[in-house]
């Protein structure tokens, strides 16, 4: 069991105000492995107070060298804590072993020093020159300024990549920080906490407020005058409520919502088999995440060899081990095994061929694992193919030539990610400039880095995480104008 989880408010580590706790339970066996602080409405006052003290009344949001170094300290303490992040993903989130490597625990650690840098070496003024108006000359000069106090509402599904991610920048930019994690997932967030504490981080300018109420903490934080920007990672339907709250007072929103990404092969891709086996990583962390490729476009001619391929590649995927560097897991909780199979009889009923998979693998009656599934004929009107399953499922489409596959992959409310697959280059690369999405990746290239922008088209969000444009999003903008000459 691990030791109960506390909030960071004010520098401070504690117990909620009324000694709250709830249970943090492991999707791998359904068990607890220990109890979370569940924050209240008061706790997230005195944080929002904190943050904002932190921010206005201390040399955080303009002391750059003193803060970037404050920063270095705790990037260390966060790397050298590499292995308590790493069992948490395992024991908190199911992330199965080879995640783990990824962007369930290093990636994410192996980002900050990059993220670090850049806002060491940011250029926070700018001269534009002079322009003459109103019969008046004036020298201007741009200045990027920190937004203010951040909300970072994050979700369960790799919650050490998106904490890391929208904490280290939104510091490192001069604003201060209240992070939210998700009710399934507290112990990641509370450990950003305690070890802000022992990298000895002002008072304030980092808060973390867990709570096993998934909206009423997020929605009174979003809604607080205080909050000058809120940074969300989630589901399309919370990213809309948040956007309408936070319109209210016209504060910036920056949303990571959903993805339904679609990867095209083209008929004359060289290794068809093993780039069509390629299709079986939607079971990566069981299918939960956002940028994950869910729907496999293939030429209609080969679609009955696909299906073939991939039916080998999801009857051979091992699962379940928790220490064993295997790709997929359990799901995060019994409400989502639901939410999957749930989607899974919708397909059958729209007509979908359940090629393998579909259900709860029998030898799994603990935890909360769905089978690899495999949706063959499957029509892009379907609303397997339509809507976001978050789980290891993955359709098959076929389609008729580059212009149908162009318009089946862009025929989505979503705009995150996508792939293509040809031996023409040309070919690939005109795909890719008519697919309406934030990322894309021809022949496997891997856009995922913590220099490379990532976020959506259409409602898959708005803004983007990491890279300039993601530190940025932690920015205001002032143009200051003065007379020129200056003597004037
Ligand atoms: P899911 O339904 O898959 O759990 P959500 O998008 O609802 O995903 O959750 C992502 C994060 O948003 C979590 O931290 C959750 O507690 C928080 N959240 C949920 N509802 C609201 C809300 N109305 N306002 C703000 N945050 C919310």
């Amino acid at each position: 069991m691990y030791p109960n989880s506390k909030l960071l408010i004010d520098g401070e580590l504690c117990e909620a105000e009324c000694g709250s706790t709830y249970p943090d339970i492991s999707p791998w066996n359904g068990k607890e492995i220990g109890q979370a602080a569940d924050g209240s409405l008061a706790d997230l006052d005195r944080a929002i107070a904190a943050a904002r003290r932190a921010f206005d009344d201390s040399d955080w949001a303009t002391d750059h060298a003193k803060r970037i170094a404050a920063l270095r300290k705790y990037a260390e303490v966060l790397k050298a804590n590499r292995q308590r992040f790493a069992d948490l993903a395992r024991d908190e989130v199911g992330a199965p072993g080879a995640t783990i490597f990824s962007a369930a625990c290093d990636a994410p650690l192996g980002m900050i020093d990059g993220w670090l840098d850049f806002a060491e070496n940011y250029e926070w003024e700018q001269d534009i020159g002079t322009a003459e108006m109103f019969g008046m000359i004036s020298r201007r000069k741009v200045w990027k300024e920190p937004v203010g106090v951040v909300a970072a509402i994050t979700p369960w599904n790799v919650p050490n990549q998106i904490n890391i991610a929208k904490v280290l920048p939104a510091l490192a930019a001069g604003c201060t920080v209240v992070l939210k994690p998700a009710p399934e997932t507290p112990m990641c967030g509370a450990l950003m906490g305690e070890l802000a504490v022992e990298a000895g981080l002002p008072a304030g300018v980092l808060n973390v407020i867990t709570s096993g109420d998934a909206a009423s903490v997020g929605a009174a934080l979003v809604a607080d005058p205080r909050v000058d920007a809120i940074s969300f990672t989630g589901s399309t339907g919370t990213g809309k409520a948040i956007m309408a709250s936070a319109a209210q007072r016209v504060a910036k929103v920056f949303l990571e919502l959903g993805g339904k990404s679609a990867s095209i092969i083209l008929d004359d891709v060289e290794d068809f088999a093993g780039t069509v086996a390629g299709g079986a990583m939607v079971c990566f962390h069981a299918g939960q995440g956002c940028a994950t490729i869910t729907r496999l476009l293939v030429p209609r001619a080969r679609h009955d060899e696909a299906v073939a391929i991939l039916k080998a590649a999801f009857e051979s995927i091992p699962y379940g081990d928790p220490d064993a560097p295997q790709i997929m897991g359990s799901l995060i909780s019994k409400r989502q095994q639901e939410r999957v199979l749930e989607y899974i009889a919708i397909g059958k009923a729209e007509g979908a061929t359940l090629v393998t998979g579909g259900g709860i693998p029998a030898d799994k009656t603990e935890g909360f694992f769905v089978e690899p599934t495999l949706f063959a004929n499957v029509s892009n009107d379907m609303r397997i193919a339509q809507e976001e399953i978050f789980g290891p499922v993955l359709v098959v489409i076929p389609y008729d030539d580059d212009e149908d596959a162009i318009r089946i992959a862009n025929d989505s409310q979503y705009g995150l990610s996508g792939a293509v697959h040809s031996s023409n280059m040309e070919r690939a690369l005109n795909i890719a400039k008519r697919i309406r999405t934030g990322t894309f990746s021809i022949n496997g290239g891997m856009w995922y880095a913590g220099d490379a922008p990532f976020g959506g088209y259409k409602q898959s969000g708005i803004g983007r995480e990491s890279g300039a444009e993601g530190f940025e999003e932690y920015l205001e903008t002032k143009c200051v104008a003065l007379p020129e000459p200056a003597s004037a």
